[in-house]
């Protein structure tokens, strides 16, 4: 198959930081558009993934999966897309159509496997699939998105994995006027988590570790703020939420905010992959109806759904515009929680 250079950003190893580097990308098949990336959202996967956080990243890694951009190039059986328009596109690039999960628009639980925007065995050029951290991406256009013309769209690109990873759970949980949401973190996922549940109706609590961001989680439409640290502040709050987003990303105890629940709530975890340590006490569960539960990303049709909710709503992620060349930089304040709230790469910075 012909394929064509591509200027990228990625790593070799764990431990080496990002730099640029040569990728190819595939002429465009008869399904496919070319998209030109003009924006690319830095989630915390990413810097897992370059990392090597969770095991079994295959290198060289490109990361990326939070794309907006233009198309320059579409195959012969296109009909959703042309020439021009802006497209999107986030966490997923294929899966197997056919099987019950797809059936069911839940691409992201295809039982064959879906293929990840970066990491994934490349159906085509074999090897591993290269993420938004590039100059073009080529996809078959049920995964491409359309955007709605009244946003920013440097702000829209993390709606591509932040927005539709805490989007996917509020509505699952049927989250309305009036529910009681907390979420837990004020980073990219849970500053997206707060202005979706406001967006929705529910009244929002946001638990943090860090004071000083009180007045911004007010702002992005939270209406109260718990010191997670402080006891009598989470005391404070016990037997009050529906549903519980958790964003943290590393291993922390959940029994506290399991505490918080309302009967019959449900904290769902997002962020953290892995043993819970210390472990989860089931007897507030048991005598509360209590569930914990894991949400990964959401479908192409939800995430269309919350593109067209936010086109709506006019809600766009709070973003920090970088240039590719300052992305290891990025991923160390990103660790600081030094961020409001995602750092957003113009990709326009790679041709320099
Ligand atoms: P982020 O921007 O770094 O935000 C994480 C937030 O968690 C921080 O701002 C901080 O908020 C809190 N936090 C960080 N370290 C903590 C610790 N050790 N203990 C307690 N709280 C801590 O990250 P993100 O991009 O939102 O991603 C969050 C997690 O979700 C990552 O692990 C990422 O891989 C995962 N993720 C999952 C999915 C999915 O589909 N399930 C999709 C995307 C990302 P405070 O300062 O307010 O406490
Ligand atoms: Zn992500």
């Amino acid at each position: 198959m012909k394929t064509k250079n591509t200027k990228a950003f990625g790593t070799d190893s764990a431990t080496a930081p990002l730099k640029e580097m040569t990728i190819q990308r595939r002429e465009v098949t008869p399904t496919d558009v070319e998209i030109e990336i003009l924006y690319c959202g830095v989630c915390h996967s990413d810097l897992h993934t370059a990392r090597n956080d969770w095991g079994g990243t295959v290198y060289p890694v490109v990361p990326g999966h939070e794309i907006v951009g233009r198309i320059t190039k579409v195959g012969d059986k296109v009909t959703k897309l042309k020439v021009g328009d802006i497209g999107a596109v986030g966490c997923l690039v294929d899966s197997c159509g056919h099987c019950e999960s797809c059936e069911h628009d839940l691409e992201q639980f295809c039982l064959n496997g879906y293929t990840g925007t970066y990491g994934s065995p490349d159906k085509h050029l074999g090897g591993y699939t290269h993420g938004g951290y590039s100059e073009r991406i080529i996809v078959d256009e049920r995964f491409v998105l359309k955007v709605p013309s009244n946003l920013d769209l440097a702000a829209v690109a993390p709606l591509l994995c932040a927005g539709i990873t805490t989007w996917s759970p509020l509505r699952h949980w049927n989250v309305t006027k009036g529910s009681k949401v907390a979420v837990v973190g004020l980073g990219g996922l849970g500053h997206m988590a707060i202005k979706l549940a406001n967006g929705l109706g529910a009244e929002v609590t946001l638990f943090s570790r860090t004071p000083n961001k009180k007045e911004d989680a007010i702002k992005l439409g939270a209406s109260h703020v718990v010191i997670s640290t402080d006891e009598e502040q989470m005391k404070s709050v016990k037997g009050k939420f529906d549903l519980i987003i958790d964003t943290v990303p590393y291993v922390h105890d959940v029994n506290p905010y399991v505490a918080t629940l309302n009967y019959s709530g449900t904290l769902v975890l997002v962020g953290y992959l892995g043993d819970l340590d210390p472990m989860l006490n089931t007897v507030p569960m048991i005598m509360g109806r209590k569930s914990v539960a894991g949400s990964v990303i959401g479908g192409i049709a939800e995430t269309q759904e919350l593109l067209d909710f936010c086109g709506k709503h006019n809600i766009v992620s709070d973003i920090e515009i970088i240039n590719m060349q300052d992305i290891n930089t990025a991923y160390e304040r990103m660790l600081k929680s030094d961020v409001k709230y995602r750092f957003v790469i113009d990709m326009a910075s790679l041709k320099n």
